[in-house]
């Protein structure tokens, strides 16, 4: 029987939708964050609408070979929920919230946004932390972590996380937990997308009405971008920022007189006592004659209501890093790269760590880079694909003079999939403890479509071996 066929009785099996090329809602269902990537046609759109659902989806691509992708808010920086001709399994459906007030958690489906689930939580003046963007989905930013606007008081995101339902490759839907599949909860936490769907995230909620928070921007010297970094990181575990210095493209929500200055765009968010916030935002208001002052007592979630939204261009290069010290001269050679750029936009952005994201041992969960002091992003955004070869020197060669301390890589900015560079992602221990976790609950690389961690007996470059017969090939 044709894999077309198999399609069609799948669509009868599940409450959800099948969407292939004739459909007219198939183009839109593909689409993901990086228009680059949507030049890719999968075989079928699968909209599931349970993890019923998702459990159908997972066992017939086994069964057929095909290879599998999941596509929960497809920001995926590498474009790993989309595909050519196998199934992206999409979430986008699974929207459900479940608010303990009381108990103060949350079961949320894997298919809500950051921006949705943090809107309802805060209605009973809850929340969880994500990170800067509100389409960002919550399992993907999960799964990698999750650094944002209250890491350094909260912890990354999955260190919220009490339990999960994961679908594993064997088509199990598993509840699981610090007793339940411990290894695969240890796994799921930082390991990304390797080892099933995960249909539900339990949250922790943190009880948080207002913050001090909003956009601001100063004068980019070097000394002015040196001292925000150091006040970030001497600050109280109130305040996270993120600090991206940037020539300040035409954008309609940057004030006309900037644009084409060097700035430094700063992200702040406080949530602790107002004395306490007027102090320690003052001291980054007082590093310059703010360009414009953004930053207000505002209710949690209007902090992703911030005008502008994410740059989205066509394409991007990018490397983010750990780094552990940021200095007047890295500050200077950081201004001095991003005036040579050719690029039409180009973004040095860093972000301190510390606080509660410290506290966590680094053997707690698969994210173990507990003691780094920040991550870096060195970013070149650009239209043209054929470019890329121009934009990833420039972007390599400023990596390289920013970059202090032990190579080490944050999974959910990583913009390199090789073993070599995953393994940046996992030092010590925790890269044999993920291969193990894989090679038991997904011996054949079932889901390869991510930073991959291949399992034992799988060659290096595990995607080669995985499945990936194009739908419509007929299987002997
Ligand atoms: C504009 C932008 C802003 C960002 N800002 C931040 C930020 O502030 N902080 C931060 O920490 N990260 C940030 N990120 C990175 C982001 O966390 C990762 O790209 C994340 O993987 C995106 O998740 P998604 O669900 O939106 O993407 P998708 O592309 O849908 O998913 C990415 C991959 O994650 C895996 N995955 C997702 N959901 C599931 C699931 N339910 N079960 C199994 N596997 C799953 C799959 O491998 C999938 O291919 C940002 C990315 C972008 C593009």
């Amino acid at each position: 029987m044709s894999t077309t066929s198999q399609l069609l009785r799948l669509a009868d099996h599940i409450d959800g939708d099948v969407f292939t090329r004739s459909d007219q809602a198939y183009s839109e269902r593909r689409q993901v964050f990086y228009g680059e990537f949507n030049e890719r046609e999968p075989g079928a759109v699968v909209a599931a609408a349970s993890a019923s659902d998702v459990s159908k989806v997972v066992v017939f691509a086994r069964e057929n070979g095909l290879s599998l992708v999941v596509h929960a808010g497809g920001h995926s920086v590498l474009g790993h929920s989309t595909t050519d001709g196998g199934l992206a399994l999409d979430l986008s459906r699974l929207k459900g919230l479940d608010i303990d007030e009381d108990g103060r958690t949350a079961w949320a489906d894997g298919g809500l946004l950051a921006g949705e689930y943090t809107k309802a939580t805060a209605e009973h003046g809850l929340v969880t932390g994500f990170g800067d963007t509100p389409t960002v989905g919550i399992t993907g930013i999960t799964l990698g972590g999750g650094v944002g606007f209250l890491h350094r008081k909260l912890g990354l995101t999955l260190d919220s996380v009490l339990g999960a339902e994961v679908v594993t490759a064997d088509g199990q839907v598993r509840l699981i937990d610090e007793e339940n599949d411990p290894h695969l909860f240890w796994a799921i936490r930082g390991g990304g997308g390797n080892f099933g769907v995960v249909t539900k995230l339990h949250f922790a909620l943190h009880q948080l009405d207002t913050v001090m928070g909003g956009m601001i921007i100063l004068p980019a010297t070097p000394e002015i971008v040196a001292n925000f970094v150091e006040i970030a990181e001497n600050a109280s575990d109130n305040l996270s920022a993120i600090a991206g210095v940037a020539v300040a493209p035409p954008l309609p929500f940057l004030p006309a007189e900037v644009h084409g200055r060097l700035i430094l765009l700063g992200v702040v968010v406080h949530a602790g006592p107002s004395e306490i916030a007027e102090s320690e935002v003052g001291q980054i208001r007082r590093l310059a004659t703010p360009l414009l002052d953004g930053i207000e007592t505002i209710p949690y979630p209007a902090i992703y209501e911030e005008e502008g939204g994410p740059l989205n261009p066509n394409a991007v290069s990018g490397r983010s890093f750990f780094s552990d010290e940021f200095s007047v001269d890295d500050a200077a050679a950081a201004i001095d790269a991003l005036e040579a750029s050719t690029a039409p936009m180009s973004v040095i952005q860093v972000r301190v760590l510390g606080g509660a994201v410290a506290r966590v041992p680094a053997d707690a969960t698969a994210f173990a880079h507990r003691d780094r002091k920040m991550i870096v992003n060195v970013i070149s955004g650009f239209e043209e694909v054929g470019d890329r070869p121009e934009h990833e020197e420039w972007v390599s060669a400023t990596r390289q003079r920013l970059q202090h301390g032990e190579n080490g890589v944050y999974i959910n900015f990583h913009a390199d999939d090789s073993e070599p560079a995953v393994r940046e992602a996992y030092p010590g221990s925790t890269w044999d403890r993920l291969v193990d976790v894989k090679t038991k609950y997904d011996q054949a690389n079932l889901f390869s479509s991510n930073h991959n961690i291949p399992p034992t007996g799988l060659e290096s470059d595990a995607r080669v071996n995985a499945p990936s017969v194009a739908i419509g090939q007929t299987r002997r």
